[in-house]
Formats: C-alpha cells, structure tokens, sequence
C-alpha cells in the first residue's frame, strides 16, 4: 500500500466514523504522525494534500522542516516535551499537544516569538492514570488550564489524551468518555476549548464517538514503524 492509499482509506474510516456517531462532515482532522519517516514520505504525502503533521522528536523535526519548507505544513508537536527543548519548539511549531506542567508551558509562552501568532496547546491528560506515563492527573486539570490560558503566548485549545491500549471498542469509548467530560466540565467552567486530541490507529472510531476533533494516525499512513 502506498501512502496516498493508506490517506485515501483513513480519510474514508474519519468520513464513515463521522457519519455513523452523527458528528459533521469534516469535523475530525487528520494529523499524520510522522515521527520516523524520511522528509519524502512526509512530501508524498503532503502533495496528496495532507497538511497537518505531528511529531515527536525535535531534532528529526526541525531536520524535516528544512527539508520541506517550500511546503505549507501545519506542524504539531505530540511528544514529551523537555525544558531544553521548549525554545526551538516554541520558535518552530504551530501547535504542541503534550503540555502537562505549568513550568513547559511558562517557557514555551516566553520563548514563543512575538512575530508569531500563540503558540495553540492542548493538555496531556494522563486517563488511564498509569503512574509510568505522561500527562496530568485529572484532579490537577482545571487548575493547570486556568493558568495555560492566561499566557500570553499560548492558546490553550483544548485537552490530548494517550489512553491504555485496549481493543475493545466499548472499553476504547469509555476512556475517551472520560476525556469528553472533562473537556465538557472545563468549558462549562468558563475555559473555550475547542479541540479533542484522541484516536490513534487502533481506536479512532470510539475516539470520533466521543467527540475527537484531531486524530493522530501513524501507522495507519506511514505502514508500521521500524523500531
Ligand atoms: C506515535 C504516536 C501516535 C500514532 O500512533 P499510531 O498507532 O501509529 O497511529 C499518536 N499519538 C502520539 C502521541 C504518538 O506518539
């Protein structure tokens, strides 16, 4: 399978899930994640009119814009971030999705250059509450979003989430549940978020049943990633 095919698939998989659980037509974006692939995969793919990119290495990353900047690609950030790495991700991104402290965010508010729009972030939320993996605790949520959203150089958009793998779907949507409400219980508190980033390749359906508005397909694209 080519990656023009695997886009033609998945863009059919978000079009059928977005119909089957009544979201709108073209309410879920595509992120491809393309940690790991070469600069002309990531072309291929591009001049197949995708144009939403994630990834997960900044040094790969920056290598990979050079690479492609005659290519207007949105560039997300999905990986942990470190605090010597903040400057060259606030310089050079356009959105970062795994925000769990206040400090990152802090540095990425201050390093992000006035000559560019807010950086956009979400929140990584830690649902399964493993205690190995990233993310905030849900108890640490509301406080957390309250101080990201008074950064200047930051819009706070909305909440991401790496759930435990599962393969059920009925246990898949009830993780992503989680999520829904705490994203409902946010706005509700007086935060305008408007971005759900949940679904990766093996459970992007019950993520668009509860409301993802990105997901971020790796493997699903690109093929299997060589480890
Ligand atoms: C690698 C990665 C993905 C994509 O995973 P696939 O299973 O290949 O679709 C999504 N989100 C994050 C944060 C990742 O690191």
């Amino acid at each position: 399978m080519s990656v023009s095919q695997n886009l033609d698939r998945v863009r059919q998989r978000l079009r059928q899930a977005e119909q089957r659980f009544g979201r709108s037509p073209d309410s879920v974006a595509l992120l491809a994640v393309s940690k790991t692939q070469p600069a002309a995969t990531l072309r291929e793919a591009w001049q197949h009119g995708q144009r939403l990119f994630g990834e997960s290495y900044v040094q790969e990353a920056l290598d990979k814009m050079a690479a492609l900047d005659d290519c207007a690609i949105e560039w997300h950030f999905i990986g942990p971030v470190q605090s010597n790495k903040t400057r060259a991700i606030a310089e050079n991104f356009h959105w970062v999705h795994s925000i769990d402290r206040l400090k990152i965010a802090r540095r990425l508010s201050d390093q992000r250059p006035d000559s560019l729009p807010p950086l956009n972030v979400c929140l990584q939320i830690n649902i399964s509450a493993e205690p190995q993996k990233a993310g905030a605790s849900f108890d640490d949520a509301q406080a957390l979003a309250v101080a990201v959203s008074r950064l200047p150089q930051l819009t706070l958009r909305g909440l991401m989430a790496i759930p435990a793998q599962q393969t059920e779907f009925t246990r898949q949507r009830a993780l992503f549940n989680k999520l829904h409400r705490l994203f409902d219980r946010l706005n509700v508190a007086g935060l305008q978020l408007d971005t759900l980033s949940m679904g990766m390749s093996n459970d992007l359906d019950a993520a668009i049943a509860e409301g993802a508005t990105i997901v971020r397909i790796g493997s699903a694209v690109f093929g299997e990633r060589q480890k």
